[in-house]
């Protein structure tokens, strides 16, 4: 875990003042760190029966097409609002300051899936419950949401957690 984390580039003040930016493009360019990423995610769902992986754009796409390649399983996106060019479903969330909206397919899902949610990071779990919502809208069950990083003092995963939904993060950093 440790080589993980020693992979991240910390950023200060980046995108504005008091946000300390961990920076995974230094992580992705780590061919023995990234391995080691996948194998500890692939080892802890290979057995939970998954049937797909949707990843949060954009860093999420990364990591989970590997996992879903590595897993034998489909990969569906999750976008930020119209980037997705066919029918589709919307869910508004809450940013620190204002509103976005993310989106998926509305055939992404067979109805029954077991879907794994993947992004590279959770902070105040907004991004991924409202990845979790499209989910449930097409009628897809969550087994669970997997990041590389969490941070702990933002809460997001400990409210994922309350909702009975298993979370996996690899590493932590203090503060925001
Ligand atoms: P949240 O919705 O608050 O859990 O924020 C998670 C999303 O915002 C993820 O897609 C992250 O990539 C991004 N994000 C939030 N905080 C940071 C941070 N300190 N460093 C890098 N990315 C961040």
């Amino acid at each position: 875990m440790n080589k993980i984390k020693n992979a991240i580039r910390t950023i200060p003040n980046f995108p504005i003042d008091g946000i300390m930016f961990r920076d995974v493009t230094t992580l992705y360019s780590n061919s023995e760190a990234m391995k080691e990423v996948i194998k500890l995610t692939c080892d802890y769902w290979k057995n939970k029966s998954l049937t797909i992986i949707a990843g949060i754009e954009a860093r999420g796409f990364i990591t989970g097409s590997i996992i879903a390649n590595q897993l034998s399983l489909p990969f569906v996106p999750i976008r930020k609002k119209g980037k997705l060019p066919y029918d589709k479903l919307s869910q508004d969330y809450e940013l620190e300051y204002g509103k976005a909206s993310i989106e998926i397919h509305s055939d992404a899902l067979n109805g029954n899936d077991n879907v794994l949610i993947v992004d590279d990071l959770i902070a105040t779990g907004g991004t991924a419950l409202a990845s979790i919502e499209l989910v449930k809208k097409l009628n897809g069950n969550i087994s669970g949401c997997s990041f590389i990083i969490d941070l702990p003092k933002l809460g997001g995963k400990e409210k994922i957690e309350k909702e009975g939904i298993e979370v996996q993060a690899l590493c932590s950093f203090e503060g925001h």
